[in-house]
């Protein structure tokens, strides 16, 4: 049913070896979630976020989930599974709450950062007690001083929804807890000049694939994307970013911070801590 769904509903799918193995670990994957969180199997990893001078200014965090019976499952797949089947609604629960905790104990200890990204999921971010559940987690573990550094992340996906809801979601949330909103993955998706306008945002996340192949085409799309950004006031993340070539042009095209392996990789707690370290060492 699902295969059919994303080809377009009203369709019709054989049901081949290749389906049913697809099935079988969709199965296999869903049975081994619903068990990951009591089983301690879920922890974050944190991406390092630099300015144009290289200076560590911020994270982004991101999930991990490895499986006592599957071994590492990666986030691209075990996500949209955990969206379909609902389970995404406790798993948020549990990242933004893991994440607020290790924010609020960072800045205890003099880990002093600008800013701290979490990704949001559609499904969660519509749930009838997400505003409810981020205002009692903001109370339980955070500062105003540090909601303000909080910025959710959201993909361009939330769009082609209720624009109107999710304006009215973002805007209670800004103004209620002060944490930002990051549209992420720009420039694949569906977002319109309008839409940018109306949204409560602060910051743009130009998407891996125009960084990794700098083509004269996907340069142009970045020097567009900034220009738009600057119209707009919005703060611009690169991501992706893997050589010195990209940091290069990013530099000289006054994007604003960059994240990505010429950096760092996705870091456990510690990793993180120690790199901050380092940073303020050199
Ligand atoms: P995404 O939003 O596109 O996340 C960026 C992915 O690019 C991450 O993969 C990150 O590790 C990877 N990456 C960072 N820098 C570089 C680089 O320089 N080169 C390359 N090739 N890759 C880089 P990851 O962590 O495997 O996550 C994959 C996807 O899973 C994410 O795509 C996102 O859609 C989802 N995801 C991961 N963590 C979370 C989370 O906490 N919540 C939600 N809702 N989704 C998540
Ligand atoms: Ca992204």
């Amino acid at each position: 049913m699902y295969e059919v769904k994303n080809k377009g509903r009203d369709g019709v799918i054989l049901f081949n070896d290749e389906l049913s193995q697809r099935v079988e670990s969709h199965l296999k994957i869903e049975r081994n979630l619903h068990t990951a969180l009591a089983n301690n199997e879920i922890y974050l990893n944190f991406q390092p976020q630099v300015n144009l001078k290289q200076e560590l200014i911020g994270c982004e965090v991101l999930v991990r989930w490895n499986s006592k019976e599957l071994g590492s499952v990666p986030p691209d797949i075990f996500i949209p599974i955990a969206e379909q089947t609902g389970i995404i609604i406790k798993l948020g629960y549990y990242i933004l709450e893991e994440a607020f905790k290790t924010f609020k104990a960072w800045n205890d200890k003099g880990l002093i950062l600008e800013q701290f990204s979490i990704k949001i999921s559609m499904r969660q971010f519509f749930h009838y007690s997400f505003t409810l559940d981020i205002g009692r987690l903001c109370q339980q573990y955070l500062t105003k001083d540090l909601q303000k550094k909080i910025i959710f992340e959201m993909t361009e996906t939330f769009l082609a929804e209720d624009i109107n809801k999710v304006i009215s979601v973002m805007n209670g949330i800004h103004n209620n807890l002060g944490i930002r909103f990051s549209l992420d993955d720009f420039g694949t998706g569906y977002s319109s000049l309008s839409y940018l306008q109306q949204m409560p945002l602060h910051e743009l996340k130009i998407d891996q694939s125009f960084i990794y192949d700098l083509s004269e085409n996907n340069k142009q799309m970045i020097l567009i994307i900034l220009a738009m950004a600057k119209t707009f006031d919005l703060t611009v993340v690169a991501e992706g970013v893997e050589t010195d070539e990209h940091y290069q042009f990013l530099a000289q095209s006054d994007c604003h911070f960059l994240q990505g392996y010429f950096y760092s990789k996705p870091l456990l707690k510690e990793s993180f801590e120690a790199y901050y370290q380092k940073q303020k060492d050199s």
